[in-house]
């Protein structure tokens, strides 16, 4: 494995252009396309391995909630023509061989130095430079750098009283050891039912002796129909991967194969919809559901409708009423949190091993020496599962003490929630570039995508600097107004600030509640960075150095979109 080289990096810097933070598939794909513009890039990541996401969670059941055919990597027709998926969704260990394999193919691994968490990035205005500080002791600088940190990459547990006194084992969905863990015969609680507690609950209850389940809000939680990977559905779509790709970028989610609706739901008789939804719950997955009517994220009527199928749902699957009852999500409109897949979730709930107990009712007070503490009870556990979540799209970012020696600093600029233009730069921060950040339709999108539309527009951004002499590229003040501005309006047409999510940061205490992703859609947003590419990244200031584009100087305070 390739780690360092130079043990303080000095032999690293000499050559060094471009910074990148993080190996997920962010961090891999920049380190990809900055070579491709003849750039030396180097990577950091904090994890012992390559992969992200997939590298991290580890927990028993993780798969991803996009099929595997479309989420994964376009940039080499070779490459998804020769791999072959075993399943419907890809499980966390063939997502991570796959990102491995990428690594290999791309020899990409000798650009990144593993074990070694990024701690500052400050900007030197005079020189044009930004230099970093690592846990490891480097400290090195290149003219750019990215920050491909990941939106959900800084797990988050409560801070309940007591855990250091807790006698058992405790975990976290997002830092799960990777030899695994071994529940048979324990006396087991999991706290938290988002994505990664539905995951893991059905595999953790049948190995505990008695799994306890703290559920705070009840979600909505579809069926994958997980199987594996028929052979003539891949060669099908192996054939037509091109236009498939392309046309991906003409959808909402960045997902194609889902023929958009033309109907409202409210346009529809009850046993229509009844009819329409039955046929998408059978087929499995959460875009096709959400894409059975035109309103469902738009109107609250139309998407009571669908709540209440996913509701009946339940309440025919949990055989003990109460229970069912309790599982039943009515605080948000469905699809404004992440719509979850699951297989066997609902199910659980009829063993004999399994509780699920109202923690909004009678929240978690304190962890004590041998389980927790409720308002209402206490209850004793050999290990406890949280599946908290993440200090979601903003927390890694602003884990790095980032600053320039103009004054800014991203805490005090995001102190009221994230400012940014497009999600890919900030105004006060040049050279700084983020991969899906905040205020783009990253988390609400076939990520892979998002991920190489981002990196593409960063690539283009460096290519038009190289092509005419710029060193120095920043987002214009007025530009980043007018995106916050626009994001948040395009946020509120929705039903999608109605709903407490990590989206918001409710799952944060502390954390500013503003609407974080931008929810136009990946076709919008697509059309945005491409219109404003086309002018010469209108919005962006450059300096002077290439005197040749004029646009690019003058451009720089014109709002967008
Ligand atoms: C459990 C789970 C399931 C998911 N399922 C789906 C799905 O079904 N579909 C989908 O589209 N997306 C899904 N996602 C989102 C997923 O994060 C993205 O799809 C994708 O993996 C993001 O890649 P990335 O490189 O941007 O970020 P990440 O994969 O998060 O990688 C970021 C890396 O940066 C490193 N890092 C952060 N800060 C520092 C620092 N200061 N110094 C050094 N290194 C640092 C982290 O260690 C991490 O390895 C899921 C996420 C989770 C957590």
């Amino acid at each position: 494995m390739t780690t360092t080289s130079g043990t303080n990096g000095t032999h690293l810097q000499d050559q060094l252009d471009v910074i990148v933070v993080g190996g997920g598939l962010g961090g891999l794909y920049t380190l990809y396309r900055m070579r491709q513009l003849g750039l030396k890039a180097h990577a950091f990541e904090a994890g012992s391995g390559l992969g992200g996401t997939w590298f991290w969670n580890r927990y028993p059941g993780c798969r991803c909630d996009i099929e595997s055919l479309e989420y994964s990597y376009s940039f080499d027709p070779e490459l998804e023509q020769e791999w072959h998926w075993a399943d419907r969704y890809g499980t966390q260990s063939q997502i991570l061989e796959y990102i491995e394999h990428v690594a290999d193919r791309l020899d990409l691994r000798k650009d990144v130095t593993l074990n070694t968490r990024v701690l500052s990035a400050h900007y030197d205005s005079a020189a044009n430079r930004w230099t970093i500080t690592t846990d490891q002791g480097h400290t090195i600088s290149a003219r750019f750098i990215v920050m491909a940190t990941g939106n959900l990459s800084t797990p988050r547990v409560p801070e309940f009283p007591g855990l250091d006194g807790f006698k058992g084992d405790w975990y976290h969905t997002g830092l799960w050891p990777h030899e695994g863990v071994d529940f048979t015969g324990k006396r087991v609680a999991v706290i938290g039912t988002g994505s990664s507690g539905v995951q893991s609950i059905p595999h953790i209850a049948e190995q505990a002796k008695h799994l306890h389940v703290f559920q705070r809000t009840a979600n909505y939680i579809l069926p994958a129909r997980n199987t594996p990977l028929d052979p003539e559905r891949e060669r099908q779509h192996k054939a037509t991967y091109r236009e498939r790709r392309a046309a991906a970028y003409e959808t909402p989610f960045g997902i194609a194969g889902h023929p958009a609706p033309t109907k409202g739901a409210l346009d529809a008789t009850p046993e229509e919809r009844e009819a329409a939804y039955a046929s998408k719950w059978a087929q499995g997955g959460s875009i096709s559901f959400l894409f059975s009517y035109t309103d469902l994220l738009l109107n609250q009527e139309a998407n009571d409708t669908a709540a209440e199928f996913v509701r009946q749902r339940i309440r025919e699957t949990v055989k003990d009423p109460a229970t069912a009852e309790l599982l039943c999500p009515y605080d948000h409109p469905i699809g404004t949190k992440r719509l979850i897949l699951d297989t066997n979730y609902y199910e659980t709930f009829n063993r004999d091993n399994v509780t699920l107990v109202d923690a909004r009712k009678a929240p978690i007070q304190s962890i004590t020496q041998t389980g927790l503490r409720t308002t209402e009870a206490e209850y004793e556990f050999d290990a406890i599962v949280f599946a908290t979540g993440f200090d979601a799209m903003t927390g890694a970012l602003r884990e790095i003490d980032i600053r320039s020696d103009t004054g800014a600093d991203i805490a005090t600029k995001w102190v009221d929630g994230p400012h940014t233009y497009l999600g890919v730069m900030m105004a006060g921060f040049p050279n700084l570039f983020m991969v899906t950040g905040p205020q783009s339709p990253g988390v609400k999108s076939q990520m892979i995508l998002s991920i190489e539309q981002h990196v593409n527009f960063i690539s283009g951004c460096l290519a038009h600097m190289q092509q005419y002499g710029h060193t120095r590229i920043e987002a214009g003040q007025a530009a980043e107004d007018h995106w916050v501005e626009y994001n948040n309006q395009v946020a509120d047409a929705t039903l999608y600030p109605k709903a407490n999510s990590w989206y918001l940061g409710s799952n944060i205490p502390g954390k500013p509640r503003v609407f974080m992703p931008y929810v136009g859609g990946v076709h919008t947003f697509n059309q945005i960075c491409n219109d404003i590419a086309a002018k010469g990244y209108e919005g962006f200031s450059f300096d002077s150095a290439g005197a040749a584009d004029g646009r690019a100087t003058t451009a720089a305070a014109a709002g967008t979109a």
